[in-house]
Order: structure tokens, then sequence, then C-alpha cells
């Protein structure tokens, strides 16, 4: 790709080359395709944040795969180590390979060093429902329980299991049975407290709800074979966990003897400013899941597990694509960039940059209800606001933004959070191209429903942005 750096979009959407395209994938692919009906435009390819259509239009990439591109598209280095590998091996089934070994001492290495010499790494079939499914059989093994614990709001893939222990209840229409024994529990999640509490009257019940409950002879929930969280929720509408509810879970679940599982498939590999996000809580989880950007842009799934756990049998979690070279050789070199580049402070500082410009953003529209996230996995939660819901507000901002030349996906209940995964080597002036961006589509929004913007300052964000979340 050629050219200024900077997005530009340059006809209708889609383009007529992108239009042929959609049509054909239309005809061709089944109805469950996703980001291409709320961005309709086919790729040509992408360089560093950007990403161009086959129309010429070049946009802002914060959607990064949905995270999978921590160093953004075509990173050289990344496409270097995998071009090394592509020589020598592509696919090993789980027999060990230098690529691998690299790999995993590398991934070791990265842990908290209490944990490292405790823990195990068991590589998955290359998705990250696959290791959330291969987590928890891994604790219903060790702990011979069956029953799992979730969060209101989660989300964890969309094969039968990992539905199960997912939030969106929309996943579940029209399957009948999904993995039976998943409780959901309410998540800490401040914007829409699932108690109704407000900051004056919370002392984080929703954790002591759930301590009453597993404490309650007569509270209807046995003790769970594991609780599943995400440290910060993607799917769910970029949702950080407090630090009190995250730090109360660990001590409950290390009380009762119930394996930890922690969901970094989206929050992992330096997105939130840490290589994990877990790391920020104080916390040490008994399994990590990890994929998305593990495999620096190729499919690779691992679950990194206390060795106490390793009560399996030989076979007992196996999947074909476990042995996929390239991803090892890429997701080595990752790590090595996020460490030898200082990456993790990068994320911190231009993580808050952004936050900033969005927290500023919000004191002008008050249809901004809320900015969140850690690092670089940030979200802005809409309001109803001009006669609209927030999630057509949402739904209009984002496309004004494609056509300003930024692009990103929505998330969130009734998907009314823009959410917001650039890659972690974003420039500051990339930060500010989308500030200016996301500004100018906000200021089409407002112009095309004709309204004024009431000068009023939302209080919802001083929630957030107060104490109670990793600094
Ligand atoms: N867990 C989390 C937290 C996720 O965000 C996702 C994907 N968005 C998954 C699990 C499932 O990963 P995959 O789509 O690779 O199966």
């Amino acid at each position: 790709m050629t050219g200024a750096r900077r997005a530009a979009v340059l006809t209708d959407l889609p383009g007529p080359r992108s239009k042929a395209l959609l049509a054909d994938q239309a005809a061709q692919e089944s109805s469950a395709r996703t980001y291409p009906r709320q961005t309709p435009i086919a790729v040509a390819g992408g360089d560093g944040s950007y990403l161009e259509d086959l129309d010429g239009n070049r946009f802002l990439d914060f959607l990064s795969g949905a995270g999978v591109l921590a160093l953004g598209h075509n990173h050289p280095g990344l496409l270097a180590a995998a071009h090394r590998q592509l020589d020598i091996a592509t696919h090993l089934l789980d027999f060990p390979s230098e690529a691998k070994q690299l790999f995993s001492s590398r991934l070791l290495n990265l842990l908290p060093e209490p944990m490292r010499n405790r823990t195990k790494i068991h590589f998955c079939g290359p998705t990250g429902a696959d290791a959330v499914d291969a987590a928890v059989k891994l604790c219903k093994t060790y702990t011979g329980r069956s029953d799992v614990i979730a969060f209101s709001g989660g989300f964890h893939g969309s094969t039968q299991s990992t539905i199960a222990l997912t939030g969106l209840r929309s996943s579940k229409e029209h399957l009948g049975n999904l993995m039976p024994g998943v409780s959901f529990f309410p998540y800490s999640s401040c914007f829409r407290c699932p108690l109704s509490l407000t900051p004056d009257s919370c002392q984080i019940n929703c954790i002591q709800y759930l301590d009453n409950m597993l404490a309650d002879p007569n509270g209807g929930v046995r003790r769970p074979a594991a609780v599943v969280l995400e440290m910060v929720q993607g799917e769910g509408g970029v949702v950080p966990a407090r630090l009190e509810f995250v730090q109360r879970l660990r001590e409950l679940t290390r009380r009762l003897d119930v394996p930890l599982i922690v969901d970094e498939v989206q929050s992992g590999c330096g997105r939130t400013g840490t290589w994990y996000a877990f790391e920020q809580y104080g916390i040490e989880p008994d399994v990590v899941v990890s994929s998305k950007a593990i495999g620096g842009g190729h499919p690779a799934s691992v679950l990194l597990y206390d060795s106490k756990l390793d009560g399996w049998k030989p076979g007992a979690h196996t999947g074909t694509f476990r042995g996929n070279q390239l991803a090892f050789a890429a997701g080595a070199e990752l790590m090595r960039v996020v460490v030898e580049e200082g990456l993790l402070e990068h994320v911190r500082a231009v993580g808050s940059h952004l936050r900033e410009g969005l927290l500023r953003m919000q004191l002008r529209h008050p249809f901004l209800g809320d900015v969140r996230g850690l690092g670089l996995m940030l979200g802005v939660e809409l309001v109803p606001w001009a006669g609209l819901s927030a999630a057509e507000l949402a739904g209009r901002v984002r496309k004004a933004a494609l056509h300003r030349g930024l692009l990103f996906e929505l998330a969130g209940r009734d998907d009314c959070v823009a959410r917001f995964l650039p890659p972690l080597n974003l420039s500051i002036a990339e930060a500010d191209e989308a500030l200016e961006l996301l500004a100018a589509a906000i200021a089409d929004v407002v112009a095309e429903l004709g309204a004024a913007v009431p000068q009023q300052l939302p209080t919802s964000s001083l929630l957030l942005t107060g104490t109670g979340y990793p600094a």
C-alpha cells in the first residue's frame, strides 16, 4: 500500500469494486457472516494502522482484526519471522520444535515471576473458544466437579460450551441445550449496575452476593469446578472489572478451592498496558486463556495453568491444528518486540492520550455516556439522545466514522458501545487523527439530526474514572 499515511475515503461506501465482491460474498457465504454487513468494504490490504479497500479508500483501523493484529497490518518483523519459518516447517501437531520452544520460553518469561516455575502450557485448537472449552475441561477433571460460574456481560466464544458461558442471550436462541451447569452472577459493571446500586450505596455488593450464595446451604448453587472471568469484558462493551471485585473473587475462589480461569483472549498480549490484564489486579489466576494476538497474526491459542491442575491423561485435549509453526515464530517475535521496544509503556501512554481525548469529547456531547477501558482497550458507551435509542445513535456514529475513514466495531448491550482496539504501536499522531475523525463523525450525526447539542456535563464517567480501577 502506498500514499500518505492518513485515512482518506474517496468513494461512496461500498465503492464499486467492493460492491461487486460483497455481492459475490452474499451469494456464496452463509447468512451468519458478520463484519462486512456493518463495514461494507472488500479489502485490498493493510499497512500498519491502516487498511485499504479495493476502491482505494484508506481507513484508520481501530478493529485490528478483532484484536489479532497487535502490531497492525504487515509488521515487517512479524512478517520476516513468519517468512523464515515458512521454509522450515508450517505444521507439526504437538511435536516440539525450535520455533515452539522459543515461543513457550518467551511466553513463560512474560508471566509474573512467582507464576513462571509452576505454570504449564497447553496448546489448543487455534481459537479462543477451543481454549476456553479446554480450560473448563481441565478444571472439571482436577476438581471432579461439573458446574461453572460465569458473569453477566461476559463473552467466551461461539461453540456450544462457550455460548453457555456467555451472557449474550440471543446467541443461545434456537440451540436447545448447551453445556449444562452454568450459573451467572453479576459482574462489577458500574455504569449499569446489575444490582441497581449507585457509588454511595455500592460496597461491591456484586461479589458479596456471589460469596453469600456459595456460602448459603439453601442458596441452590453447588461448589463449581471453575469460575470464568474476563478482566475487561470486551464483547460485553469494554467493561473493566473493579479492583476489589477481582481481589475478593480471588480470595473467595482460593478459600473454596475453586480454580479461577481468567479469559485474556481479548485483553491479553499487551492490549491493556501489561502483558496480561490480571497483572494490574495483583492476583494470580489458576488458568489463563490466551489467543487472538498471541500468534503474531496467525491462529494460535494456549492455556497457561498452575501445574497442580495437571490431572489430564495423554490426549485429553487434542486438536489437529495445535502446531502452527508460523504462529509460534511470529508470536515469539511479537513478544520480543513488545519487551525490547517498550511497547507496554507505550500502550499506557497512547492509551491515556486517547482516553483523555475521548473524555474531552464527552464534555461536549452528552450522548457519550461513559468513556472507559484500560490501555488500548477503550470504549465509549452511548446513551439515548434526541429521540434516538443508544443503539441507533451508536450505529449512526459508527457509520459516519467509517465514511470519515475510521473503522471500529460496536460492542456491549444492544451494540451501543463504540469499541476501540487499535494496534499497540499506534503513534500519538495516529491517535490524534482518530480523535479528529471521530469528532467529525459525531458532528456529522448531530448535523444529520438537526439537533443542537445541549451544553451540559455528563457525570457518568466520574464513576469510572474515579477510584476502584487499576491505575
Ligand atoms: N473470549 C473472549 C474474551 C473473546 O473476546 C473471544 C472472541 N471475541 C473469545 C473468547 C472467542 O475467541 P474465538 O473467536 O477465537 O473463538
